[in-house]
């Protein structure tokens, strides 16, 4: 009988700490607390035309000549090739 009663008090623990568990896992975040940070939208990715290097649009030097990833390739994009 004692086993019994020692086994049901145990089952009774468990149970409450998995309900426990479960509230504080359904619970939102608190106010203040830090959100999640927001993931980056997507975003076109052009061709550098001086090396071929794919790069978002935003990172991209776009000219009237061509689009290019960094200046230097901006220049040389720009020089007659030979
Ligand atoms: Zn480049």
């Amino acid at each position: 009988m004692k086993l019994l009663v020692v086994l049901v008090a145990v089952a009774l623990l468990l149970w409450l700490l998995r309900s426990g568990q479960e509230r504080r896992q359904a619970r939102p975040p608190a106010k203040g607390a830090p959100r999640p940070p927001r993931t980056a939208q997507p975003e076109d990715m052009v061709r550098c035309d001086a090396c071929g290097l794919h790069l978002p649009r935003s990172d991209a030097l776009a000219t009237p000549h061509g689009i290019f990833c960094c200046a230097e390739h901006q220049r040389a994009g720009r020089a007659p090739r030979p």
